[in-house]
């Protein structure tokens, strides 16, 4: 979890944070490689499960009714309440937040978020000694160029390491081999793997609906997915912060609808996530120029940091492109 999600939330992560990372490891076709680090930390690694707990333990304390391992089968949504078939019972509702991932039942069921771009990931937890493990124990590991557009990644945790490949979905017959090659380049070709999991990503393309009627989605389910790095909980966050007011509008009567919190997001989160999308294109057009700018350019290096710290956004960075910025909006013609 990146600083800037942190920097959402009112209340400490720290009982789940497992490493503090301020250093990667760059590498490129999983070759050469060098080490850069920030003078304060720029994300947090955690065990998703204990930090869905936590956050689950936190919505409780504020008054929610959790029905953990209850699956959604059947959503109707039209004038009048809203019905959601779980666990074998109906339950009604006046408002119905799709907050339920990548692979959203409410999306699918209400016609929302229709033709998202998708990726694909495929992680791994790689369990190795004590002594392979220590030198990690600040240091995030990237590889850019192996895969054009996305990238693999070592995340250190407290007892393995979280090892993973992700791009464009056109790379998903292939992702299991990277996987296995980035471990050999790592030396861990014969560490134990647990838990080797394949994933979707989607992202929202401009226009395409994200609410309707008593209906809104928000993070994976409605497609507010960063391409570039993948970060999908500052989205999350940032998406469902812009739903409570709008949910408690619309419950006053002062509103009828959700389309001004979709407009919240096409105004406050599409630009940075179209930008970082014109990033990933240029890693598929240049795929060594993301290596070498972050190798070569205190300044490339300092700005990636100061995102994901919340300390400038994406379209600061991109304001200080000077006569590149016109390329560069070239190049995310049409993302
Ligand atoms: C391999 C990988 C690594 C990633 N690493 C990072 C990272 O380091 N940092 C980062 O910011 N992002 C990361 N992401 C993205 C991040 O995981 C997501 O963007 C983020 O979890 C989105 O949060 P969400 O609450 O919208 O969805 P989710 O976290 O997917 O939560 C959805 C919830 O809905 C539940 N659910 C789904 N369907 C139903 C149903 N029918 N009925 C009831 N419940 C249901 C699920 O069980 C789950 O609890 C990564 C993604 C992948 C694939």
């Amino acid at each position: 979890m990146n600083e800037r999600a942190v920097r959402l939330l009112d209340f400490p992560i720290t009982p789940v944070v497992q490493r503090t990372v301020d250093r990667a490891w760059l590498t490129y076709k999983m070759s050469g490689g060098f080490v850069r680090s920030f003078h304060q930390p720029f994300t947090y690694m955690t065990m998703r499960e204990r930090l869905d707990s936590y956050l689950a333990q936190r919505a409780v304390s504020a008054g929610a009714e959790v029905m953990d391992g209850s699956r959604v089968v059947r959503v109707e949504a039209g004038n009048g309440p809203v019905r959601v078939s779980v666990a074998g019972e109906t339950v009604e509702g006046r408002v119905l937040v799709g907050a339920d991932g990548v692979n959203s039942v409410v999306a699918h069921q209400t016609g929302l978020l229709r033709g998202a771009e998708v990726g694909v990931g495929l992680e791994s937890e790689v369990y190795a000694a004590p002594g392979i493990l220590e030198p990690w124990k600040d240091t995030a590991g990237l590889d850019f160029g192996t895969i054009r557009g996305g990238y693999m990644w070592v995340f250190p945790k407290e007892e393995h390491l979280s090892i993973g490949v992700a791009g464009f979905a056109r790379w998903g017959p292939r992702m299991r081999g990277l996987l296995d090659a980035y471990l050999g380049f790592l030396g861990l070709d014969g560490a134990e793997r647990r838990l080797t999991r394949g994933h979707r990503l989607a992202r929202r393309k401009k226009g395409m609906a994200i609410q309707s009627g008593p209906v809104l989605l928000v993070g994976d389910a409605a497609g507010l997915m960063d391409f570039w790095t993948g970060e999908g909980i500052y989205y999350a966050v940032k998406s469902a912060q812009a739903a409570a007011p709008a949910i408690a509008a619309y419950l006053e009567g002062a509103t009828t609808d959700f389309t001004g919190y979709e407009e919240t997001i096409d105004a406050d989160l599409m630009p940075e996530l179209r930008i970082a999308r014109t990033l990933t294109r240029i890693g598929v057009w240049f795929p060594k120029l993301t290596y070498t700018l972050m190798k070569r350019s205190d300044w490339v290096w300092t700005a990636g940091c100061q995102v994901l710290r919340a300390e400038k956004t994406y379209h600061d960075v991109r304001g200080r492109m000077g006569p590149l910025t016109f390329l560069f909006d070239l190049a995310g013609r049409g993302t």
